[in-house]
Parts: C-alpha cells; structure tokens; sequence
C-alpha cells in the first residue's frame, strides 16, 4: 500500500482558502455519497470533499494535493459501474459537478465546448434546440461528460456514430502536479505528435482531471422510427444483426432483448410492452432526413427479420410511442436492480459472434444457477450481462458470481472480444486485464502512469495494479 499523507485540519483549510469554505465537506452523508459509484463495489469514503469551480482551483487543489501526497479521486455523477469513482485509499474526493456550464456551441465548426461537469442529459437538450446531435449516447442520461470522456462511454447510438473517443476534439486537464495542459481543439485533424488527448480519454481519471472538453457535433437526422421484432430463438435475433449490416443498413440503435428481459421491463414499469410471448426481441432504429430514406431502411429491415424467422413487426411510429418502447429497454438495469442482486460484465465481441457469446452465457448461467440476462447493444457487439442472485442464497450467491463473471470474460476473449466495451476496468475488473493483454503491454501502461503521476496520487488503485 502506497504511503499518502493525512488530510489534517491544516490541510483542510488550505483547501478552503482555495475553493471557498462551502465548497469542502467532511460531513458524513457527503463522505458516504463520495465512497460509490453505481457498481457492486462496496463503499470507499474519502476524507474529504471538495467541489472546485474552475480550473484555476482544480489546479491549485492539485498542486497542494501533490506536495503532501494525498491521494485525490475525480467524481462526475458517480453513475459508473466499475467503480472508478471510488476514493479507494481515502484522500479527497474531487467533485466536479459545479463545473457544470456548456461554454459555446459553434455551429460554424460544429463543436461544443464545456466543462466537465455538465450532463450528458443537458447537453442533447441545448445541441438538440439548434438541430444538432451530439451521438454518444450512454444509457445512464445523468452521467456528466467528464465522466463519459474518462471511460470512453458509448450507448446506443455506437453501431452508427462510435463512442465518446470519436467525438473528443480538444481537452484541458490539469496534470496530478497541478499543471495544466491544453490538447486539440476545435480542429477535424491533428498530426502533430502523440496524442495525449487520446491517452486521457478513457483512463478512468488516472492520469488527468479533465477540466473542459471539445466535442463534435452532427446535423440532427429529422426523422426516425423504431421497430421491436419478437424471435422464436435466440440464434434467430442476434444473427438478424449481421445479416441486416450485411444488406448496408446501419441503423443508429440495434438492441437485443431476451424474454426475461422483456419481463422484468414490464413488472418494473406496470406496463406491457407490445410482445412478450417470444424467447428473443431486437430493438431497430433508423434515421434519416426524408420520410422516403427512413422508409426505405425499415423496408430492407423488415425483409430481413422476415427471412431470418420473425413473423411480426411492431413500429413505433409517433416519438411518443417511440419514447415507451425506449424506457423498456433503458430502464433494465434498474429493473433488474429492483428485484434482485445483481452485477454486470460489459464484454464486446465482434457483431459476427453475437450469437455464440449470448448462447455461452446462457449456459453459463444454468450451470451455475444464476440469471444472465444479455440485453443491450448488440449493434455494435456490446451486449451487457446483467447478473442476477435469483432464488440463490446469499453465499451460494458470492461463491458463483466470481466464476461467472470469470468465465464471460473468457468466452468474450476466446470471440476475440475484449472485457469492457464501455464501462471501464475501474476497480471491478481490473484483475481481468492480465486476461487479455501481455506483461509487456501492462508494464508499458506502468511507465506511462509514472510519467503522468509519479507519486500515484491520482485515482490510485485502478485499472491495473502499479
Ligand atoms: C442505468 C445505467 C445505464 C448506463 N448505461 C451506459 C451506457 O449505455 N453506456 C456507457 O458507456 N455507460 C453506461 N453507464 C455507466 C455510466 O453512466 C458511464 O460510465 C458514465 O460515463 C459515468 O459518468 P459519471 O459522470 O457518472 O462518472 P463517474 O462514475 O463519477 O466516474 C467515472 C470515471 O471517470 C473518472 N472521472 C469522472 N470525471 C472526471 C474528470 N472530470 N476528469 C478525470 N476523470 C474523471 C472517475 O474517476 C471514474 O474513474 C450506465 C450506468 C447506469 C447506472
């Protein structure tokens, strides 16, 4: 275990004097709020927390936190499921929530620039006013963008778009020793040397705050529709996948809903989705800016699901009806949630091996007698398992979830898929890592954590052991 400095009254008020007295909390429900995230991890309190607002006072927080080696865990909305945000060795909790303005949308270069406190929620609505489109989409709507640029956040819209690194143009971040360094801009290329703005996307906070973000933008298609197609088998649906890409349809969304799934959406919202009799479902999105070339997508699409065995379709053809069909497929983690114990494993595989990766984890899961529900987006080969104890007790429950979760993360790697699509490593999945890449690579990712963060102060403990 690293050796870190206390966070004593002294300290304490050195970080008032930074960012105001209000703006640092030793209170326990703001200690017990800061210790988790979303995930099954259990909590880890910091000792305090403190809530800068601007990058002048992220940088001053830093460089005090540099010189007495205390360790400091970037927050956004704490919405993460790998336990990232997770202040595992105490320290500061670093909230980036009042950091929360959306500083200019520029419809001439198609970009936004904000800070990394704002709401991924927040800024669809303010893009969407000015008919444009910020396409990451992650299901999770109240994660701010700090977060989502921190793990490469992706959603449903990733078959299509691509996940939050596609859209990163630009970055500031403050290093661990306080100073602050500006990467890209609003520019579509960038030659110029290593891209340290790629190395800061996705590292978990672990080597950079992210203080303000540049993020491209598209024209907002006009139009869409929505179709939920019941299948008799689960080979039937996630083989539709392939085939429907196959016939060069690229529909913004393609989501894959087992029967359980379907259920539990139902019992959660005491509401019936339009099927719920058949073993499997996908859930089709196109777009496009006339009403003929969405049409003429979900013709092809049609076809196909008929050929590959689905003998109805559903369109929801209103956005309204469109929103209804959404919330059962966005509300399944809380569903599940609600009515058992659960974790997840985020595993993506190539689209091709959908089929063998759904069915290896069906069986997986009666061996052991848990629940794997496979929901989500089977577009871009990311589809979740969500765990559930079901009728286990509880230490039945502890014994088997390691396993299954072990062997998931297996069967996506032997499908030459890899253990996280977009949730991360954190802290839950980090002993996998030696699962999937060599030494060399990890001690690599070593050199370049020491280069960034000698002292380890910044988010120690995750992603892979120093
Ligand atoms: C119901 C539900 C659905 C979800 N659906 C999706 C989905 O479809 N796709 C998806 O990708 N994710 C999804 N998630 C996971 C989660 O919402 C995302 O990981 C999101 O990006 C986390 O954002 P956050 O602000 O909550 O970050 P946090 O959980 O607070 O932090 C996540 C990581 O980012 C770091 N971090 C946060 N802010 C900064 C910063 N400014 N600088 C440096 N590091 C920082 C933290 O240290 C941590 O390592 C879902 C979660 C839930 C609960």
């Amino acid at each position: 275990m690293p050796e870190y400095g206390q966070v004593t009254q002294e300290l304490r008020g050195k970080l008032e004097e930074i960012v105001g007295d209000k703006h640092v909390s030793e209170s326990p429900e703001d200690l017990e709020k800061h210790a988790i995230d979303e995930s099954l991890e259990p909590p880890h309190p910091p000792e305090v927390v403190v809530s800068p607002g601007s990058t002048e006072e992220v940088s001053a927080v830093m460089r005090l936190a540099y010189s007495e080696r205390i360790p400091v865990t970037p927050q956004g909305s704490r919405t993460g499921l790998s336990g990232g945000s997770h202040p595992v060795f105490g320290g500061i909790a670093l909230n980036l929530e009042r950091m929360n303005s959306i500083l200019e949308i520029d419809e001439e270069n198609l970009m936004a620039v904000v800070e990394p406190g704002v709401l991924i929620v927040d800024l669809h609505a303010e893009t969407e006013k000015l008919g444009l489109l910020y396409p990451p989409d992650p299901g999770q709507e109240s994660g701010s963008l700090g977060g989502n640029i921190s793990t490469n956040a992706g959603g449903v819209r990733g078959m299509k778009y691509g996940v939050t690194r596609d859209f990163v143009h630009g970055l500031e971040a403050v290093l661990p020793s306080g100073e602050v360094i500006t990467m890209g801009g609003k520019i579509v290329k960038n030659s110029t040397a290593y891209s340290l703005l790629d190395l800061i996307i996705g590292s978990e906070g672990t080597l950079a705050v992210v203080t303000k973000a540049t993020l491209r933008l598209v024209p907002k298609p006009r139009h869409t529709a929505l179709v939920f197609v019941p299948f008799d088998s689960t080979r039937d649906a996630a083989n539709t996948v392939s085939e429907i890409v196959r016939r060069k349809v690229v529909p913004y969304a393609l989501e894959y809903m087992p029967r359980h799934a379907v259920e539990t959406a139902q019992r959660y919202l005491e509401r019936k989705l339009p099927d719920d009799s058949h073993p499997a479902y996908l859930l089709i999105a196109v777009e496009g800016n006339t009403v003929d070339e969405v049409e003429s997508q979900l013709e092809t699409v049609g076809e196909v699901c008929l050929e590959m065995g689905a003998e109805d379709a559903y369109v929801a053809d209103t956005a309204a009806k469109q929103e209804q069909l959404w919330e059962g497929r966005k509300c399944l983690f809380d569903a599940y949630k609600a009515f058992w114990e659960i974790d997840e494993v985020d595993a993506c595989v190539p689209r091709k091996h959908i089929p063998d990766y759904i069915e290896g984890a069906e069986v997986a899961a009666e061996r052991h007698g848990v629940i794997v529900s496979n929901v989500g987006h089977a577009g871009d080969g990311n589809v979740h398992s969500i765990i559930a104890r079901g009728e286990l007790d509880e230490e039945t429950w502890r014994e088997v979830l390691d396993a299954v979760i072990g062997e998931l993360i297996d069967l996506a790697l032997s499908l030459g898929g890899t253990i996280s699509g977009e949730h991360g490593l954190g802290l839950a999945k980090k002993r996998y890592l030696p699962r999937q890449v060599e030494e060399a690579q990890i001690e690599l990712m070593r050199g370049i954590k020491r280069a960034f963060d000698p002292h380890n102060i910044l988010n120690p403990g995750k992603v892979f052991d120093l």
